[in-house]
């Protein structure tokens, strides 16, 4: 099995590594920080993360110093940093383990990140259920301001940033930039329609990046060991660096595995992964998290990186990789993942709203045996008139599972109409063909 070096996962997996802000110090924490702040300008870091080939590690996968470099300079007011906490993508646990276990590091890529972008206040917005999370990161903001990395004249110099964590109420559509910057306002977490961006206008219509954990953890790595270094990982130009993958569903060894982006899902699961659980074989596989499409094992070769897995289909979304077995029926992997989309669309727009709802009552209908001919023709019209139509991007997450499922998968749904459409003509019934 090939063995690749972590980066982000690297301190915690030595034994009796706790985090703790000596532990950090030990293996060379905030010497990035130092180093930014006695030899860099902040044009200098925002170019060295721009040269990294950094992209976003949340789900958009937008480039991070191209984001950094769209704040304004010279604008006289505040600006903020929003690290992106609210990790709550099915399937995706990473940003809660790099928060847990290594809570400074994230510091750090915060610090570096005001210094960047000019920004004397951050904010995490942590997701609600994270209690310890936010536990951890406050005693770490405690013993960082205590070290002199936090507070109004960090190591003796006259930059001054702020680090404060706010915690979520559980709404997975704060998990969206600007439903954060609305939550965090003290808002209904709803999104707001863009432009414009938050960069400009974002926290209190003030300029405001928000970047992922995983984003920002990278970044004291990047300043330390190069862009060039950062830039030489992965599937370079566009997908550079390392990525965690957070692997479950049916194989022997779920958990967080950090590689370089371009290893194959057949690497992840069947060698990291140690393959499927019960020795059944794979049926198929949510590549990036519940909003990404499904893909079968036809795709098992396909790299992970950006490119090749938009090729194939799908995205690479949040880092989340859902494994199933032979057996499982697809059709009701589409109904729980509808289920989960319909209880968490906020309401904002119709498509979305009224959309997730009916979605979900024929895909009920179908797994309860109430299944009728047109059905599948009218999921897919619904999906189609949801897609592409809505305020943000939820809207395109919750038809992906059954576009996709319906893509690979049809004849699932096929024979649970046609046995209920036998079940019917038995007891006499008249199929019905409309909704
Ligand atoms: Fe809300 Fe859904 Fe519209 Fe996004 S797409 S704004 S989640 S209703």
């Amino acid at each position: 099995m090939a063995q690749y070096e972590k980066i982000l996962l690297r301190n915690m997996e030595q034994p009796g590594y706790r985090g703790s802000l000596h532990e950090y110090e030990r293996t060379g924490g905030y010497q990035a920080l130092r180093k930014v702040l006695r030899d860099l300008s902040p044009a200098q870091v925002i170019e060295a993360v721009k040269n990294s080939g950094l992209r976003g590690r949340g789900g958009a996968g937008f480039p991070t110093g191209i984001k950094w470099g769209f704040v304004p300079k010279d604008h006289p007011g505040p600006k903020y940093l929003c690290c992106n906490a609210d990790e709550s993508e099915p399937g995706t646990f990473k940003d809660r383990q790099l928060m847990e276990r290594d809570p400074h590091q994230l510091l750090e890529g915060i610090l570096i990140a005001c210094y960047a972008i000019g920004a004397p206040v951050a904010y995490i917005y942590i997701r609600g259920e994270f209690r310890l999370g936010a536990k951890i990161l406050e005693r770490a903001i405690e013993e960082a301001r205590g070290a002199g990395y936090i507070g109004p004249r960090i190591l003796g110099t006259d930059v001054g940033i702020e680090v404060y964590v706010h915690q979520g109420a559980g709404a997975y559509i704060c998990g969206e930039e600007t439903a954060l910057l609305e939550s965090l306002e003290g808002k209904r977490g709803l999104p707001r329609f863009k432009p414009p961006f938050p960069a400009t206008h974002g926290l209190y219509q003030k300029p405001t990046v928000v970047n992922n954990v995983e984003t920002l953890c990278n970044v004291p790595h990047i300043v330390n060991r190069g862009a060039e270094w950062f830039a030489s990982i992965g599937s370079p130009p566009k997908s550079t660096g390392t990525r965690i993958f957070c692997l479950s569903g049916h194989v022997k060894r779920p958990g967080n595995y950090e590689v370089p982006m371009g290893v194959t899902f057949r690497e992840l699961i069947f060698e990291l992964g140690g393959g499927m659980r019960s020795e059944k074989p794979l049926k198929g596989f949510i590549p990036g998290g519940a909003s990404a499409p499904f893909l079968t094992p036809d795709h098992l070769d396909v790299k992970m990186d950006f490119e090749s897995v938009a090729q194939a289909g799908s995205m690479l979304g949040s880092g989340g990789v859902t494994v199933m077995e032979e057996g499982t029926s697809m059709v009701w992997a589409a109904l729980r993942l509808m289920e989960f989309f319909y209880h968490e669309s906020c309401g904002k727009c119709t498509p979305c709203r009224e959309g997730s709802s009916w979605i979900l009552q024929i895909l009920q209908r179908i797994w309860a045996g109430g299944g009728r001919p047109g059905d599948l023709e009218l999921l897919e019209d619904l999906c189609k008139n949801i897609e592409g139509r809505t305020v943000c991007a939820f809207g395109d997450a919750e038809v992906s599972p059954v576009l996709s499922t319906l893509r690979y998968w049809r004849d699932e749904y096929e024979a649970l109409i046609h046995q209920a459409e036998a079940t019917r003509t038995t007891k006499g019934e008249i199929p019905v063909l409309t909704m």
